[in-house]
């Protein structure tokens, strides 16, 4: 028996990390000057991890495969030297690191796997979820029992407003007018004295600034009338002697 013979379980055993003591001196020493079994070894821990890989992938050689199996489940040799331990008592051992090692490799796959699977479903339920909510707003837009309601804005647009102080002893009329609409072209509000008798009488003529704002301050007026109320109509630029309807604002004494 050569001595590379002598040491090829050895290096099997080494190879699994399962060689310890002097057994494991007698071979690294071995391995020091002998460039044939360094290969070998290198050769079986590239094999472990086809090993590993072959339940999964491609096969390991089949020469490795039937080494570190008989290696791992070894009966003691009968001609190895009476000094050394049996093998049988690594056997527990070399079972253990070998079922670790193929173990270790499936939990990373699996894991893998799961993370994946994970994944998936996670995006599914989301995707499960969203079609549920379509549907949901599906079926409130087209309910026949829904409730329809239109909202508009709580805040309303400023209400045009006027208003008049008038005097009648002295005929003195001050208007003042806020938020008025845009007049057409060629167009002017025109206030009007409405008298308790008679005709309403021209009290003025105003177009609102860009604000909408207005006032009329002392116009003519004849002399000591009796206003029941004021309006306001829209005309043309020049005024007019009766006002031209509709009215488009109006309001009496408070
Ligand atoms: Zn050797």
């Amino acid at each position: 028996m050569s001595a590379h013979e002598q040491f090829a379980d050895d290096l099997a055993l080494l190879a699994l990390g399962a060689l310890k003591g002097d057994e494991r001196v007698a071979v690294e020493k071995h391995l020091e000057g002998c460039p044939a079994c360094r290969r070998e070894l290198e050769r079986l821990h590239g094999d472990m991890a086809l090993l590993a890989l072959s339940a999964s992938g491609p096969a390991a050689p089949r020469r490795s495969r039937e080494r570190l199996l008989k290696a791992i489940a070894k009966e003691p040799r009968e001609q190895k030297v009476a000094s050394r331990r049996p093998r049988w008592m690594f056997l527990p051992w070399l079972a253990t690191a070998a079922f670790l090692l193929i173990a270790g490799f499936f939990w990373q796959q699996s894991d893998r796997l799961a993370q994946r699977v994970a994944q998936l479903q996670d995006e599914s339920a989301q995707q499960q979820a969203q079609l549920e909510r379509a549907r949901e707003v599906v079926s409130t837009l087209t309910s026949a029992d829904a409730l329809r309601v239109t909202l508009v804005a709580a805040q309303a647009p400023p209400q045009p407003q006027g208003k008049a102080i008038y005097v009648r002893d002295r005929s003195s009329l001050i208007f003042l007018a806020s938020n008025m609409p845009v007049l057409p072209p060629q167009k002017a509000y025109e206030l009007w004295l409405i008298p308790t008798n008679g005709a309403p009488i021209p009290a003025g003529l105003f177009k609102p600034d860009a604000r909408g704002s207005a006032t009329v301050v002392e116009p003519p007026l004849p002399a000591g009338v009796e206003a029941k109320t004021f309006a306001i109509t829209v005309e043309p630029e020049q005024g007019s002697s009766s006002p031209t309807m509709p009215i488009v604002m109006m309001g009496a004494g408070e």
